[in-house]
C-alpha cells in the first residue's frame, strides 16, 4: 500500500516538475503566487518593428493626441499592418472558409510549448528549413510532442531583430533569405502530431525565398494558426513551458498583434 502511494506521489511529482499540469488549479496558484517564472515572448511595438514587406504594408505609427500638460489626460492613436511585429496568422490568412482571428477558440490559444532549436544549422545556411527528421531527432531527446502543443522554432534569427534590413535579408533580386519550416515538417506536425499551432522567430513560417507559402497553406488549411516574430525563444526549455497567446480581436481580421507569454514550471 505504502509502495503504491509513494509511486503515485512520484508520478504526480514527475508530471508536475515537467510542466504537464502547468494549467491545473495547483499550478495556477503557483503562477498567481509568483512561484513560476513567466517569460514574455512579445516584442514591444514601435516604428522599427519588422513587418511583411508587401505592397501597401507600412511601419507601426504612434502619435500622441492628448497630453497631461495640455489636456489633463495622456492618450495616443496608432496604426499597423496586421502582420507586423509579434503577431498571429489566423486560419483565414491563406485559406478560404477558415476562421478569422476573432473566432479563434481561447482553448486553442493555451497549450504546452515544444521548442525546437535549429540555430546551429541556420548559422551555416540562412535558407535552412526545419525537416521532419529534425523533429524526430528532437523527440528522441525530449519525448513525443504532446497533444495540443504549440511548436516553436528557435532559428537564431531573432539576433537580427533590431535591424529590419538584416532581418528580412533581401538579395539583389529582392528575394528574402531567412529560415523556416519545410513542407514535410508541416505535414508531419499536422498528420502525426495533434498540434494547436506553430511559431517562429522570423517574418514567416515559410522560409524567405518561398513563393508558394506552402507551410501557411498546410497549417491554415487545417484551421491552425501561425505565430511570427516571436521573441525570447532562446530563454525557453525544449519542453515544460505553457504558452498563453492573446491576439488582438479584430472582427474578420487575418491576424494581428499578439501578446504571448510562457509560464515555466515552479522550480
Ligand atoms: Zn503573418
Amino acid at each position: 500500500m505504502l509502495k503504491k502511494i509513494s509511486l503515485t506521489l512520484i508520478s504526480i511529482l514527475f508530471t508536475f516538475c515537467h510542466g504537464y499540469n502547468a494549467v491545473s488549479s495547483t499550478s495556477l496558484d503557483d503562477v498567481m503566487n509568483g512561484k513560476c517564472t513567466i517569460i514574455d515572448l512579445t516584442y514591444p511595438l514601435n516604428s522599427g518593428n519588422a513587418y511583411w514587406p508587401g505592397a501597401s504594408y507600412s511601419p507601426f505609427k504612434y502619435e500622441t493626441v492628448a497630453t497631461l500638460e495640455n489636456d489633463g489626460v495622456f492618450s495616443g492613436i496608432y496604426s499597423a499592418p496586421e502582420h507586423l511585429g509579434t503577431h498571429i496568422d489566423a486560419p483565414n490568412h491563406f485559406e478560404n472558409n477558415q476562421i478569422s482571428v476573432d473566432k479563434l477558440k481561447l482553448e486553442a490559444l493555451i497549450g504546452p510549448a515544444a521548442v525546437i532549436d535549429i540555430s546551429t544549422k541556420v548559422a551555416g545556411n540562412a535558407d535552412y528549413q526545419l525537416t521532419a527528421e529534425d523533429i524526430i531527432l528532437w523527440e528522441k531527446s525530449n519525448g513525443l510532442i504532446q497533444n495540443g502543443s504549440i511548436v516553436l522554432l528557435n532559428t537564431g534569427w531573432w539576433t537580427k531583430w533590431n535591424d529590419y534590413d538584416k532581418y528580412k535579408n533581401a538579395d539583389e533580386n529582392n528575394k528574402l533569405h531567412f529560415p523556416g519550416y519545410s513542407e514535410d515538417a508541416a505535414i508531419f506536425l499536422i498528420e502525426k502530431r495533434n498540434i494547436k499551432g506553430i511559431g517562429i522567430d522570423t517574418l514567416s513560417a515559410d522560409y524567405g525565398i518561398s513563393s508558394d507559402f506552402i507551410v501557411h497553406h498546410i497549417i491554415n488549411g487545417e484551421g491552425k494558426y501561425i505565430l511570427e516574430n516571436v521573441a525570447n525563444l532562446d530563454k525557453l526549455p525544449p519542453n515544460g513551458a505553457t504558452l498563453v497567446i492573446a491576439p488582438i480581436k479584430i472582427e474578420g481580421g487575418s491576424g494581428g498583434q499578439t501578446r504571448i507569454w510562457a509560464i515555466l514550471p515552479p522550480q
